[in-house]
Order: structure tokens, then sequence, then C-alpha cells
């Protein structure tokens, strides 16, 4: 594998293998790699000639009361990851070749990203959308691989992606999960042991989702105070957002049994870690099961 740090290098490095008509598959990340992220790597390594993974710890995504210096780094680790995991190229570039001046040009996907996340973190998905165009535009991908556990993000992408015929297929990964059923994410480290014990409630608050709505619950506001109280139980957790959404247009739902699937969306505080987890529930199948 190499790592390369600027545009020009990596452009030039790729430019042999598109002439030679290889495919290309692009894994983003901040780094501080787990078993998720090379997930997608397996996924990119399976299906592309070249794989391009990318670490960069993006500010347009941070907000101004987000720490961008204390989101957590370890090159030499990611680096001894990817490798193994088959990568041809890490592009890890610093903040000065990415944005060798302020971006005065954004993208955004306003309606999808002010829904849930965005609607405490504006301007995330902006700085998202913006900073994946620009490495799709860098890389000029086949195909790029984002995971499930980013559901929102995920979609966001995809929408941006057709909206602006961008030249990529997009490939979403099923989120990986630790031994308990929590999602393995970066933020985990943050954790305490007995906050890291407690968060297997989150998991099992999604299996209690679907549980409910196999049930035949049809009021999606039931639902929602159902699996905050769930959450709630464990002392430790804070619930900041339960919210049962169309998976398409993330638009809040009424009625159960109305649309084909559902996604519920969890955030969940413990301490100062919020953690995300959602699952698509296939409602209108759950609820005639029962019906029948
Ligand atoms: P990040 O480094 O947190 O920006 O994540 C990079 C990519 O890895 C994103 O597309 C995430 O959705 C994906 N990802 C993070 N955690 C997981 C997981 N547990 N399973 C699958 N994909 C993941």
């Amino acid at each position: 594998m190499k790592t390369i740090t600027t545009i020009t290098e990596l452009r030039a490095a790729l430019a042999e293998y598109r002439r030679a008509g290889k495919t290309v598959g692009l894994v983003p990340t901040m780094g501080y790699l787990h078993v998720g992220h090379m997930e997608l790597v397996r996924r990119a390594r399976g299906q592309n000639d070249v794989v391009v993974a990318s670490i960069f710890v993006n500010p347009l995504q941070f907000g101004p009361n987000e720490d961008l210096s204390k989101y957590p780094r370890d090159l030499a680790r990611d680096q001894a990851m990817l490798e193994e995991g088959g990568v041809d190229f890490l592009f890890s570039p610093g903040v000065s070749d990415m944005y060798p001046r302020p971006m005065e040009t954004v993208v955004d996907v306003p309606k999808l990203g002010s829904e849930l996340e965005g609607s405490v973190r504006p301007g995330h998905f902006a700085g998202v959308a913006t900073v994946v165009t620009k490495l799709f535009n860098i890389v000029q991908p086949d195909r790029a691989y984002f995971g499930e556990k980013d559901f929102q993000q995920l979609q966001i992408i995809r929408r941006m992606v057709d909206d602006l015929a961008q030249p990529v297929e997009i490939i979403g990964v099923p989120t990986v999960r630790e031994a308990d059923g929590l999602a393995c994410s970066s933020r985990n480290v943050y954790l305490s042991a007995a906050e890291r014990e407690a968060a297997a409630i989150v998991p099992k608050a999604l299996a209690e989702a679907e549980r409910l709505v196999a049930s035949g619950i049809t009021d999606a506001v039931e639902v929602e105070r159902a699996v905050t109280a769930f959450l709630s139980a464990e002392p430790l957790a804070r619930p900041e957002v339960v919210a049962l959404r169309d998976p398409g247009t993330l638009e809040t739902i009424q009625e159960i049994g109305d649309k084909p699937v559902l996604l519920l969306l969890l955030f969940v505080r413990f301490g100062t870690t919020k953690l995300l987890d959602n699952r698509v529930i296939a409602a209108k199948s759950a609820h005639f099961a029962k019906v029948a």
C-alpha cells in the first residue's frame, strides 16, 4: 500500500490504472479504524481492481462547539490495518492539502440534511456532502462505500449523487456490531467501562422497537414513547432522539403500515458520548404477518 497526501500525486498514481480500464473503489473515513471500516474495505476489495481508502478529519463537518482536535487519531495503526485489508492507496491529506484556501463552494442537501442529526448539528451534512464531492472529484471512483450505521449520511449522499449525476455507484454496507450488539464506532473509545456495559441497551432498544411493531402497534408516537422509556430504564443512558421515519425521505410517520419500511433512529448520550444507531423495520410485512 502506498500512502499519498497530495491531490496531484494521487491523481497521477490513479491515472495509469484508469487508462488501463481498471475499476476504482473508494472508502472514505475519518480514521481511527475499527472492524466496521474494515468491512467497507473488504467489500471494496472484492468488487474493484484498485482500492483507495481516505483518512481525513474534515473540519467542514465539525461545528464551532465540536472539538476537531479531540477526534481520535492513530495513523500508524490505521496504515497497518488498511495494508492488511488489501488497500492499494491510502489518501491522507492534511487540511491545507484539501483546503488550501477557505472553501467558497458548498454542496448542500438542505431538506434531508436538516432533519434529525442535522437539526442539532447545523451545517454538518453540508460539510459531509462537500468533502465527499471533493473526494469523488479527486479519486473519480467507480464505486464508493458507506456504512448504513450513518443512515442519514448514506441517504444524503445517495440523493446528492442522483441530483448531480455524479458518476459513482454508492454501496451501503450493513452495520458491523460488537458481540453484545453495540455498533462499532470510533466514539466507543470515549465510553467508561460502566458506560460501555450500559450501551448494550441501544441495540436492545432497536429489537424492542421491532417487537412492538410486530405486535401490531400502528401509532408511531406510541412506539417512540415506549422505546424512549425502554432506554430510560438504563440510568446511564440519555435518549435524545428516538424517531420512526420514512427511510427514503426521513419524514415522520404517523401510522405504521402506510409505508413498506420504517427506519428507527436512535441518538443516545452516555456521559459526553453520543451514540447513533438505526434499524430498518419491515413494518408492513410484520403487521400483516400478525393480522394473517
Ligand atoms: P467515519 O470514519 O466515522 O466517518 O466512518 C467512515 C465510514 O465507515 C462511514 O461510511 C461509516 O458509516 C462507516 N462505518 C462506521 N461504523 C461502521 C460500522 N459499525 N459498520 C459499518 N460501517 C461503519
